[in-house]
């Protein structure tokens, strides 16, 4: 948390260090809710229909009543961007279960709980971004979807951070998750791409991962560049022959990957991942630079 941050809570705009839940809320009991990310650029925030579209879907696959609609919390995310003092920064958008009894049953919550955090946003700590992230192969496995549908945005992230502790103590920058089958999901926070043969490939939803709204992007930007982009399973060792790697997240933007443990990317003659990074670029100066 910076001391700019500002949070939009149930219609009030408060410094976010005063803004408050309460500790019979089951999203800090249970985990019982779910949560989107949106970067704003210029004052405006990036691909936001798609973001508050997502949340909706999170939140109906929980049995969760979206408190507001999706005009008033755009409203409420033009007013705290608004208020925020700088053109750029991140929206985290919650929303819970609300306060109910101890118990886990949700149908002792009458009223969800909603609210938006505009702050800075580090996913990692890079000493130098434009060499990429290290990941590590965590021995977690990300969720099966029978458990958990890694497509729902939930306040339910231990899986995701237990693979993150993982990495940490391997002295990676981030994980990287396989399914249950032994195929590459994600990363903890960002779904991954590998660029082979001059073409793009990244794993398909069904292999249980999160749909990623600048994974959807990056996709529209290859195409765009006339790179073909292909969903199909991967295996670790399709990654370890790969040419180029990188991650992609609402937090992460487009980042290489630089090493995953201790296979690392030597950089090919004509590398795509620069040419994928311009577009992204492009894509949001377009979207979102004022005109
Ligand atoms: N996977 C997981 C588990 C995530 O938390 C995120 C971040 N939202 C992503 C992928 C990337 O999704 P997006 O591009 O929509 O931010």
């Amino acid at each position: 948390m910076t001391a700019n941050a500002f949070c939009w809570i149930d219609g009030e705009i408060l410094p976010a260090a005063e803004a408050r839940v309460s500790v019979f809320d089951h999203g800090p009991l249970y985990g019982d809710g779910v949560f989107d990310g949106i970067r704003f650029y210029h004052g405006r925030s990036f691909m936001l229909d798609a973001h508050l579209e997502r949340l909706r879907q999170s939140a109906a696959a929980i049995g969760l009543a979206l408190p507001y609609d999706a005009a008033q919390t755009a409203d409420a995310i033009e007013a705290l961007i608004a208020r925020y003092d700088r053109a750029e920064g991140y929206l985290r958008l919650v929303v819970t279960r609300g306060p109910g009894s101890l118990g886990i049953d949700p149908r002792s919550c009458p009223r969800p709980s909603m609210f938006i955090i505009a702050d800075e946003l580090n996913v990692m700590d890079l000493s130098d971004p434009a060499a990429g992230v290290s990941l590590h192969l965590a021995s977690t496995r990300r969720l099966p979807a029978a458990c958990l549908d890694p497509r729902i945005k939930s306040l339910n992230y231990l899986n995701n951070i237990l693979a993150r502790i993982e990495a940490n103590r391997a002295g990676a920058d981030e994980a990287l998750l396989l399914n249950l089958d032994g195929y590459v999901s994600e990363g903890s926070v960002d779904n991954i791409f590998i660029v082979a043969d001059r073409r793009l490939r990244t794993p398909p939803l069904g292999d249980g991962l999160l749909a990623g709204i600048t994974r959807e992007v990056v996709i529209e930007v290859a195409r765009d560049a006339g790179i073909d982009c292909e969903q199909s399973s991967l295996l670790p060792a399709d990654l370890y022959r790969a040419d180029e790697c990188f991650l992609t997240g609402t937090g992460a933007e487009l980042i290489p990957v630089r090493r995953i443990d201790d296979h690392c990317f030597s950089p090919p003659d004509r590398p795509l991942v620069p040419v994928i990074m311009r577009g992204f670029r492009e894509r949001i100066a377009r979207d979102c630079a004022s005109g």
